[in-house]
């Protein structure tokens, strides 16, 4: 069944909004045409029997209100008001490990969907988003601003105090988990996050051209101050290094 079709479908019995909906429909309909206009989205969904596997198989299923059946029959069936219901809590439930995808017999990837949905939650600035990821900012800080985050050493109890009492039960084998990572230079917070100038400034650049700069501006504002004040200083020193060179 193309989307057109289901469209039709809709068309006949009826709209599926309803007085109560707390967004009006050009909204509604804003927020569904953002996901389905992503390129990925005919890639992940090819149509739906309602048979359940994907369900069935979702680790998040056993534990949350949520269900990834019910996601992608949302989308297939356009349920504006559906969709615009599960991207207030339950999106955020998935773990994205793709199961799903593996076990569907369309080929479709609920796991993927509900990306697609936590993109838009973001780019709308829903609430569900920022509460969502305001326990990550000092993650966001580092990854926007270094490209990169956790390193093995990191696993400790003085990196995680805000995360409570139990940190300090973590013993984990940081040697092996220094192997495991292959370069040897990410190994520790200092080396993981001395980025040289010049990649810094490209990193900065692939942030703002991707659009990533202004989902971070849409959910948080401090942090995205925060950035662009490192950024501008880093942009500065690389001139700086730059102009020392020219000289030289
Ligand atoms: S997404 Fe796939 S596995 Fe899930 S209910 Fe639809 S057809 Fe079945
Ligand atoms: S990707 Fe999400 S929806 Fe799919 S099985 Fe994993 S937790 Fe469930």
């Amino acid at each position: 069944m193309s989307h057109s079709s289901t469209s039709r479908i809709q068309e006949f019995i009826g709209d599926p909004v309803s007085d109560e909906s707390p967004v009006g429909r050009e909204q509604l309909e804003e927020i569904f045409q953002d996901i389905q206009s992503d390129m990925r989205y005919d890639h992940e969904l090819n149509g739906c029997l309602n048979c359940g596997i994907c369900t069935a198989t979702c680790p998040a299923a056993h534990y949350y209100d949520f269900s990834p059946r019910e996601i992608v029959q949302l989308l297939w069936t356009e349920n504006l008001e559906g969709i615009y219901d599960a991207m207030q809590e339950k999106i955020w439930s998935c773990a994205q490990c793709y199961t799903c995808a593996a076990r569907c017999p369309f080929g479709n990837s609920p796991g993927g969907l509900v990306m697609l949905m936590r993109e838009t939650a973001i780019k709308h600035g829903m609430e569900s988003a920022k509460s969502v990821l305001r326990p990550f900012s000092r993650v966001m800080l580092k990854l926007i601003s270094t490209g990169n985050q956790l390193s093995p050493d990191m696993i400790n109890p003085e990196h995680f105090a805000d995360w409570g009492p139990n940190i300090s039960k973590v013993d984990a084998p940081l040697e092996l988990l220094r192997k495991a990572i292959p370069m040897p230079t990410l190994h520790t917070t200092k080396t993981a996050w001395e980025v040289n100038l010049k990649t810094s400034v490209e990193l900065y650049t692939i942030w703002e051209e991707t659009g990533v700069l202004d989902s971070l501006e849409t959910i948080d504002e401090n942090l995205f101050d925060v950035i662009c004040d490192i950024m501008d200083e880093k942009r500065d020193d690389y001139e700086d290094w730059l102009d020392e060179q020219d000289e030289d």
